[in-house]
């Protein structure tokens, strides 16, 4: 049964997994992660903060983040891992402005609002759906206090925002500033591709770059579990700063809880784990590089049929089709029947396809041939 089937509009992997008979077991009793898993003994309840543990340092390895200096927890999608970064730069930087492109995530502007920045600068776009750095360059002022949320693996575009130059410009004009990195998708990418594919330099959007303090990657995204989930990675040394403005809660030994939760759940931790452990790096390289060779293959499967606008960006999984560029071809109302096939959304500019990995060969082919029956 293949149930992704003509799930092509959202980047999450539907392709079925294995899941062992004891995890399955788990679900027969609570288990609940409650509080910071670096510190299990505070823990009151059956939990799996051993797995989720382990889950966090092999994505901190896996971006250059040495075991001993991560911290972090796995959650239930990225929105929460955004919350989670946002919340941290928030109380570190209290007078801080915010700053993010137009193309990030809708949740960085609800959690802007929810968490009462003082002001909030909005970048513009490039076509290709990363900031624009001269707009940066115009928006911010000498000597701010910054809180930035850059995006590796826009939502629309798959897009990767220019970390170095963005940095550069912040430290040109002589910003103090904290950077959150929405990793959502680009976080089970970016360490399996090519300077040459991404075109940038990878390791810009890892730990090995030391202004970056936290990101989240969401797991059932690239990777695919049955479950939302994400994981939250930060520098130790930044949670151990943040840690301070956080209260006591008494009646759990005195615990600092630094996590956005009260009880979290533990069977998804463990399923996290599990997954991302029996993939290993290689497991996910292959995935990874599949999507890549498939989303070329569609690309110029859909260009050779005289859609010369559609595009992808390096280091992307998606296909994008700008709207106006498919009115030349098909009328409305052929757009809206791909559309509804498909499962495919659209903003004001773009209709996207996301390649993951339940989309074979054979679904590219059978893409290209409904776009060639529909053109005028
Ligand atoms: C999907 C996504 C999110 C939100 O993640 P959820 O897991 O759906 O909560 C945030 N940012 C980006 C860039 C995303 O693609």
């Amino acid at each position: 049964m293949q149930n992704g089937k003509n799930y092509y509009g959202i980047q999450v992997n539907l392709s079925e997994i294995e899941v062992e008979q004891n995890t399955v077991n788990r679900l027969k009793q609570l288990t609940n992660n409650l509080g910071d898993c670096y510190n299990e003994k505070k823990c009151p309840l059956p939990n799996t903060m051993s797995a989720e543990r382990k889950a966090v340092e092999m994505y901190g390895e896996w971006l250059n983040l040495p075991t001993k200096e991560s911290w972090g927890y796995i959650g239930g999608g990225s929105s929460i891992g955004n919350l989670q970064g946002m919340w941290m730069a928030r109380a570190l930087y209290p007078d801080a402005t915010l700053v993010f492109s137009e193309s990030a995530h809708y949740s960085i502007y609800k959690f802007s609002s929810l968490l009462n920045f003082k002001s909030v600068i909005i970048i513009n776009t490039l076509q290709d759906g990363s900031i624009d750095i001269n707009d940066l360059k115009r928006k911010i002022h000498r000597e701010m206090n910054i809180v930035i949320v850059l995006t590796s693996g826009t939502t629309m575009t798959s897009a990767h925002d220019d970390v170095d130059n963005c940095i550069e410009v912040l430290n040109e004009m002589e910003c103090t500033f904290y950077l959150h990195l929405d990793a959502a998708l680009g976080g089970s990418i970016i360490p399996f591709i090519s300077q040459g594919e991404l075109g940038q330099k990878p390791s810009d959007f890892t730990f090995s770059n030391k202004n970056i303090s936290s990101m989240t990657i969401s797991i059932h995204k690239i990777i695919g579990v049955p479950v939302p989930a994400n994981i939250f990675i930060s520098r130790l040394s930044v949670v151990e700063r943040f840690k301070s403005k956080v209260n006591e809660v008494p009646y759990l030994s005195h615990i600092k809880d630094i996590t956005i939760y009260g009880s979290r759940d533990g069977f998804r931790a463990e399923l996290v784990y599990k997954r991302i452990n029996s993939l290993g790096w290689d497991g996910v390289y292959d995935i990874v590089q599949g999507l890549i060779k498939n989303c070329n293959y569609l690309l110029e499967g859909l260009k050779r049929l005289g859609l010369s606008e559609i595009f992808r960006v390096g280091g992307g999984v998606a296909i994008v089709i700008p709207v106006e560029s498919l009115r030349k071809f098909m009328s409305y109302e052929t757009i809206k029947d791909i559309e509804k096939r498909f499962h495919l959304v659209r903003d004001d500019e773009n209709y996207h396809i996301y390649v993951m990995q339940h989309m074979y060969k054979k679904d590219c082919d059978e893409i290209v041939s409904v776009f060639r029956s529909a053109l005028l």
